[in-house]
């Protein structure tokens, strides 16, 4: 395979559900036919829903602060929408462009392969894979295989049409024409109604004023190509008096009531999301947020179809799902262009809607509908009130000093198994349960500080809100926020509900409620040697593998690159941990602000690495900092990453880099080893990060690698001496990895360091991280000593 999943198209959609991908750890082209980033401004509006989305992904700052319009309408009749029980309630202004930069930056950010000026000219379904033909800006064809292809390319779909996908539904009965124009003054019109028709003008900040226009009882046109902008001036004149022909056009087209859907929305390997799987009229912004939601639904569940832990019928949840949820969407919009494109004959309908429109809870079920806040997945009828809900908003406590929200918890792509009574005793079971498939379900523990934005009681339909956390003690979040348990259901339903969207666990061992201390605050030291090794030195075997609650970790170098990789990992994993680094202050803070968004717990310490004291000093801050968040000094887990390469040839190299490099690289982490053996408990872990450059020859880095070359010998005879008291000490190597260099920008480069590995492409942090973490556990307890390749397959040669 060239790639796990291809997606066609890179709109909003697309590149939305190409970082779902990447967060979920599958490998991801997306091919788009355009060479350039359209420039219409298209879709205007998100609804509060997706702002939600957008802000589990920590990407809501990037949109900046756009303006909020709370005015809702339907079919043109107001309507209210706020009080949704959303910290964003309302519609949030933002031009579709800039949707779509942000979710390219994010998604590229991620590692996700996007090809402009690709287009998709043949679709080939073999058993085991699909087959993209794509046609390269050269005008030469590319086959590329992948598990799975995603259409996202829009109404006009090519792999709907390639696949064979059928799209029934109606053709449109009307149309509006529509037209971006610059140099004109007319007053705003918010659904103006005049005899003839209807009217609607709005002027942006950039003094361009959007104007849309309909005839009533004139029927759609079967349109080739846009209109004239001379036809809208004319239908404007015809219902309003007003001439606007002077203006510029910036942008002129119509549409219609169409109404079509995918009558599948997963045809085996080949998948649809957007527009591409649903065609509406766009009134009300319904359709961009429907396609941004279709991606968050889908990215996560995909991924883990290609990662091969999905369960079955995870994938197929897809289709149940959306295509339902698309479904209703589209009869809420043919209903609203019902009373919004009828003349006279609809007057007596809009006067019973508007009285009904008048009514609260009235207004929040449409309000609930139109922003997407009221769905539920599954579709829950029974059972307690947030199952298949969304994760109301929350802030969370989640230690001394320590805060997170809701939003936060998922910021990682994972599910989150967030427990809100920690101390409660039956809750260990349940964070043991969880912590079989840690590395799919985070644990947060957590309390409530506040729940739900001011002066909400509930959202529609009775679903989040304020207080809708309160008295719940725990819930399991799926990856794209929606709640499959809740506390009150047991330990019994939350295993068949992991079971059920999480899959099998990733660990044998069975699960005890010894496993895993019911505090989630500071450890005694006595405590936690007993939780991880029994008296006479054997091993507790009830030890869940990746938990490291209660345990204290040390990671030099970890404010960027592979560090920071091992440190998330790790305090994903429960440890508390130190984020070391020399001069990257801002990237320290970075890293300990992302593992506690995500509710986990570290602290940075700042002491270069390589100069005299420098020891002294990262011990200092290790234990001032240590005792301030557990009373102690103790650490579990020390991981010497922090390194320098040299980069020049061995004719080069002075005897001043060589020492650098041996100071940083060798000397420090020797002695870092003799100072932690005073702070490791027994059954401790050191790993000390070396390199494949011991096993393979590149003389521009040959002071680097006899470096590395030392760094082995500390964990070979270290090993010998700590295993008295059964700490291990192993090294881990690590191929080319992507450490964000900005040589990882150049896809010549990376293409050429991609060839190296036996798997074709250069290693991400998580890869090197994920070895580390299995190091780091109670699992690895019978390696010591050892040399452990990380290369992805480069020493095979
Ligand atoms: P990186 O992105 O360059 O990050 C290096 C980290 O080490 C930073 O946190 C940096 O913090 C810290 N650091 C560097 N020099 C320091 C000093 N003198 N004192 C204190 N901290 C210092 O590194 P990386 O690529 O992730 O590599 C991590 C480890 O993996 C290194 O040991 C490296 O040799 C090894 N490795 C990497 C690769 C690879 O392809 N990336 C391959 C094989 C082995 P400041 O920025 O704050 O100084």
């Amino acid at each position: 395979m060239d790639t796990q999943v291809i997606v066609v198209g890179a709109g909003p959609v697309g590149l939305m559900l190409a970082g779902e991908l990447r967060l979920g750890g599958a490998r991801v082209v997306v091919a788009e036919r355009a060479t350039e980033p359209s420039t219409e401004s298209r879709a205007t509006t998100l609804h509060a829903r997706t702002m939600e989305l957008l802000d589990q992904r920590g990407l809501l700052d990037r949109l900046g602060e756009p303006p909020n319009d709370p005015r809702g309408h339907f079919g043109g009749l107001p309507l209210d929408l706020g009080g949704t029980g959303s910290p964003y309630p309302g519609q949030w202004k933002v031009p579709q462009t800039r949707t779509r930069e942000v979710l390219l930056d994010w998604a590229a950010g991620l590692g996700a392969d996007i090809r402009t000026g690709h287009e998709l000219t043949g679709l080939e379904r073999r058993d085991d894979r699909v087959e993209a033909v794509l046609r390269t800006p050269e005008g030469e064809t590319l086959r590329l295989s992948a598990a799975y292809l995603v259409g996202c390319d829009g109404e006009n779909s090519a792999v709907r049409r390639l696949a064979g996908v059928a799209f029934p539904g109606t053709d449109a009965t009307r149309e509006l024409l529509r037209a971006d124009v610059a140099g004109i003054e007319i007053p705003d019109r918010r659904f103006e109604r005049f005899p003839g028709g209807l009217a609607i003008a709005g002027r942006r900040p950039d003094g361009v004023t959007r104007v849309m226009v309909h005839r009533f009882g004139r029927p759609a046109v079967r349109r080739t190509e846009d209109p004239a902008f001379a036809e809208v001036a004319a239908a404007w004149r015809e219902v309003t008096g007003e001439d606007i022909g002077g203006g510029t056009p910036l942008w002129v087209n119509a549409f219609g009531n169409t109404r079509r859907q995918a009558a599948q929305y997963r045809t085996g390997r080949v998948l649809l999301a957007g527009d591409a799987a649903h065609v509406q009229m766009p009134v009300g912004g319904q359709a961009l947020n429907l396609g941004l939601q279709d991606a968050v639904n889908l990215g996560w569940k995909l991924a883990a179809e290609v990662k091969g832990w999905a369960p079955p019928g995870l994938l197929d949840s897809y289709h149940e799902e959306r295509h339902a949820v698309g479904r209703r969407t589209l009869g809420n919009i043919e209903a609203q262009s019902l009373v919004l494109l009828g003349g006279e004959e609809v007057a007596d309908a809009r006067s019973v809607i508007g009285e009904l429109l008048g009514y609260d809870g009235a207004a929040r079920h449409l309000a609930g509908m139109i922003t997407g806040l009221d769905i539920r997945h599954p579709a829950a009828d029974d059972g307690h009130r947030l199952l298949g809900a969304r994760l109301p908003f929350a802030e969370l406590r989640t230690g001394p000093g320590a805060s997170t929200r809701t939003a936060d918890t998922l910021r990682s792509g994972h599910g989150v198994l967030l427990d809100l009574d920690p101390d409660a005793p039956e809750h260990a079971e349940l964070r043991a349960e969880a912590a079989l498939r840690a590395d799919r379900v985070r644990v947060v523990a957590a309390t409530l500080t506040t729940t739900g934005p001011a002066g909400d009681s509930a959202g529609p339909d009775g679903s989040g809100g304020t207080g809708e956390l309160a008295g719940v003690g725990a819930v399991l979040v799926r990856p794209d926020g929606h709640i499959v348990w809740c506390g009150e259901e047991g330990a019994g339903a939350l295993r068949t509900a992991l079971h059920r969207w999480f899959g099998a666990p990733s660990s044998a061992g069975a699960p005890s409620s010894a496993a895993v201390p019911s505090s989630a605050g500071a450890p005694s030291s006595a405590g936690s040697r007993a939780f991880h090794r029994s008296a006479d030195h054997t091993v507790n075997r009830s030890t869940t593998m990746g938990t490291l609650v209660n345990k204290t970790a040390l990671v030099t170098g970890s404010s960027r690159g592979i560090g920071r990789a091992v440190a998330e990992r790790l305090a994903a994993d429960g440890a508390l941990v130190v984020v070391h680094y020399g001069r990257g202050k801002e990237a320290a803070q970075d890293t300990v602000d992302g593992i506690r968004a995500t509710g986990g717990r570290a602290f940075a310490v700042r002491a270069p690495l390589g100069v005299p004291g420098d020891v002294d000093a990262l011990f200092d801050g290790v234990e001032e900092g240590l005792k301030e968040h557990t009373g102690g000094i103790e650490l579990d887990i020390v991981v010497n990453n922090a390194g320098i390469m040299g980069g020049l040839t061995p004719e080069e190299t002075t005897p001043e880099l060589f020492d650098k490099l041996m100071a940083v690289n060798a000397k420090a982490p020797f002695f870092i080893v003799q100072r932690a053996a005073k702070n490791l408990r027994d059954g401790g872990r050191v790993i000390n990060i070396s390199s494949g450059l011991t096993r393979f020859a590149n003389p521009e880095e040959i002071a680097y690698a006899m470096t590395k070359g030392a760094v082995e010998m500390i964990s070979l005879h270290w090993a010998r001496h700590l295993a008295a008291r059964g700490i291990t000490v192993n090294s881990v190597a690590p191929g080319i990895t992507n450490n964000g260099s900005p040589v990882f920008d150049n896809p010549q480069a990376v293409q050429a360091m991609a060839q190296l590995s036996a798997f074709g492409r250069v290693g991400e942090p998580s890869d090197v991280a994920d070895v580390v973490a299995f190091l780091a556990s109670e699992q690895s307890r019978w390696i010591t000593g050892a040399f452990i390749d990380a290369t992805g397959g480069t020493l095979l040669g």
